[in-house]
């Protein structure tokens, strides 16, 4: 008797994951009869993040699901937006990701980002006791399972990340209420109070400022870069309001 196998078909929108030959088609997988089917989709290289529903010949299963011989399986990506119940969303963002944590704070968007490498025993215990979704390119890291939630980083350009990360979450956009360089809140401030981080012509030109209630770092209207008013212009219109 031949050994017990399944097919497998995995979404064009998770194949990056999988070695080239199972990209195409449903291809046949050995199975032991005991390994669930989130173990065999992990084997794969699909980290469980990415994956939607489970299809077994035309009914959803759950990963716990232990495929039998002869079962077709049909591996879809998560649907979009993404809601992670639970907690208000907020956002962990390994060390690689450092420009995409900038964005999406200058966007309001409440994201922790660690600046040196903390490992990822100790990235995965924070995004579980702050209740962070995990973002990260790292599919070692999305398959602790301490994780509160994780998901994939596909694009390797800033840009490319954060309309993903938009698109798939779709968070409230608050443009400039947050300090790009923490995270904190930022409050009204006068400019006397932040008088000692200005240069002169600064003092002069400007009369409306804020502060960052964590670090205390200034920020004043047309500090900005051109750059990032045109990263909050296109992400308003792209992503603002309900969907
Ligand atoms: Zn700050």
């Amino acid at each position: 008797m031949n050994a017990p196998q399944i097919h497998v078909e995995v979404a064009p929108e998770l194949a990056v994951f999988v070695p080239h030959a199972r990209r195409a088609g449903a291809t046949p997988l050995a199975v032991d009869g005991v390994s669930t089917l989130g173990h065999v989709i992990e084997s794969l290289g699909v980290p469980l993040t990415e994956v939607g529903a489970l299809v077994v010949d035309d009914r959803e299963v759950p990963v716990s699901h232990i495929p039998a011989h002869g079962e077709s399986v049909a591996v879809r990506p998560v649907a979009r937006p993404q809601r992670v119940p639970g907690a208000p969303l907020r956002f962990l963002l390994d060390v690689h990701l450092g420009t995409l944590a900038r964005r999406l704070r200058l966007l309001g968007v409440d994201t922790a980002y660690e600046s040196t490498d903390i490992g990822d025993p100790a990235l995965a215990a924070r995004s579980a006791a702050e209740q962070r979704v995990m973002l990260s390119r790292d599919r070692g890291l999305l398959r602790r399972r301490e994780l509160w939630a994780g998901a994939f980083v596909y694009s390797t350009s800033p840009d490319e990340q954060l309309r993903d990360v938009l698109d798939r979450f779709a968070p409230e956009l608050r443009p400039w209420t947050r300090c790009t360089a923490c995270n904190g809140l930022l409050r009204e401030a006068t400019k006397e109070e932040v008088a000692d981080q200005l240069a002169h012509g600064t003092q002069r030109s400007y009369d409306v400022f804020a502060q960052c209630a964590g670090c205390g770092r200034a920020y004043w209207k047309g500090a900005h870069h051109e750059q990032l008013e045109a990263i909050v212009e296109r992400a308003l219109a792209e992503f603002a309001g309900d969907r």
